[in-house]
């Protein structure tokens, strides 16, 4: 059996021990400091015996520890040293797992915890159930709070049948052991856990939710949160951020989001509008006639893709052809025909296209391309309409 000093001085950086088994790569020691992972957490990293320690993992009641090249025999004394700036964050951030969670379900008794990801890089929840931004923003606030109330983090080990566990986040058919450890946050939360958590809720310094997002299909929503330091650069960066996002759309910060569903409601508004028109415009089109063919042609103002294809196929169900194009940042060219017409819209097209450096294709009743720019626009609209308007004067005479 390896003694687990992370769980009875979570502190300890630094130990010695006596190696107790080999195999291979593998070192087990009679007691170690570091954590094995589990709960979410990643295993720590550090040295035995200044060799680097790349993979820890509990099996049973040993914990192993994977030193490439340690060269050690069983009875050797060695001395563990852990990456401490590493597992002292883990450890923070995962006592503000804890913590945040203990308020997002206080608010949401229907949230359900799928997964926990805490490793230097990340830290997030995992959760199922009814959450937003509103009721994560005040977990966040009421978590902050307990940091800032100094609250002390016991541990007590209690019987599966202890009381006390119908009063504490617990999940008794994941546990094997007899006894359960459960870990307090001052009065705001208990839960059963068996990893290393920091003493004191001032350490976090701060706790901070940078995004709540879609974890789909794992789980519903991810919930990522910052504790310590980079809660704090995070905060700012944010803030840096919002404040830009106001300074451009000329509001306060305080009323960023309101200014923004203006502005969007304002946009939904101008889309209908300008969708309107452009109906209007495509509707107003007159036909030319060309020896009793209709021919519809049109030049628009960076007219949607939709509207111009819905149009041209709406205008070629009766006998006609029609030359429609949309100039905006770039060119677009769409040529269609009523199937009786004999134009090859596709020729027509590519001919076009290609004397601008342009791409297009389709079939001999549709095609559609276009060209980056908007400087040939005039030039690709009056060949299209002439050699259409060639096309339909040399069938009549066939
Ligand atoms: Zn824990």
């Amino acid at each position: 059996m390896t003694a687990r000093l992370y769980l009875s001085d979570p502190y300890c950086q630094e130990f010695e021990a006596v190696v107790t088994e080999v195999r291979g790569d593998w070192l087990v020691l009679d007691r170690t400091a570091f954590y094995p992972g589990g709960g979410g957490q990643v295993a720590d990293a550090g040295t035995i015996s200044d060799l680097p320690v790349v993979e820890v993992r509990k099996e049973g009641d040993l914990i192993m520890h994977r030193v490439p090249g340690h060269g050690r025999s069983v009875g050797d004394a060695v001395i563990g040293k852990i990456d401490w700036a590493r597992r002292y964050e883990l450890m923070k951030g995962h006592t503000g797992e804890h913590l945040l969670f203990s308020q997002l379900s206080r608010l949401c008794p229907d949230l359900h915890l799928v997964k926990i990801s805490i490793t230097p890089e990340r830290k997030s929840l995992m959760v199922n159930g009814p959450l937003d931004w509103s009721v994560v923003a005040q977990a966040e606030r009421q978590a902050q709070e307990a940091i800032e109330s100094c609250l002390e983090i016991k541990e007590r080990i209690v019987s599966r049948d202890d009381p006390l566990l119908s009063e504490s986040r617990v999940k008794l058919e994941r546990i094997q052991e007899d006894d359960v450890r459960i870990i307090e946050i001052g009065d705001v939360d208990r839960a059963a856990c068996a990893g290393v958590h920091v003493h004191n809720t001032k350490e976090l310094g701060m706790i901070l939710v940078p995004s709540l997002t879609s974890a789909h299909p794992v789980a519903d929503l991810e919930v990522e949160f910052e504790v310590g330091d980079k809660a704090i650069r995070k905060a700012m960066d944010l803030s840096v951020a919002a404040l830009g996002a106001s300074d451009a759309l000329g509001s306060r910060p305080q009323d960023l989001i309101s200014a923004l569903e203006n502005l969007l409601r304002e946009n939904e508004r101008r889309k209908a509008t300008i969708k309107h028109y452009e109906m209007k415009a495509l509707a107003d089109l007159v036909p030319s006639n060309i020896q009793g063919t209709r021919l519809y042609s049109g030049l628009f103002e960076n007219m949607d893709k939709k509207a111009l294809i819905d149009a041209a196929n709406r205008l070629v169900k009766e006998p006609s052809v029609c030359v429609l194009g949309s100039a905006g940042d770039n060119f677009m060219l769409v040529i269609a025909c009523h199937p009786d017409i004999r134009v090859d819209c596709a020729s027509i097209l590519k001919r076009t296209l290609e004397m601008v450096g342009g791409k297009g294709g389709g079939k001999a009743t549709f095609a559609t391309g276009g060209v980056q720019g908007r400087d040939q626009a005039e030039r690709c609209m009056s060949n299209s309409i002439a050699e259409a308007i060639k096309e339909i004067e040399r069938n009549m005479h066939i």
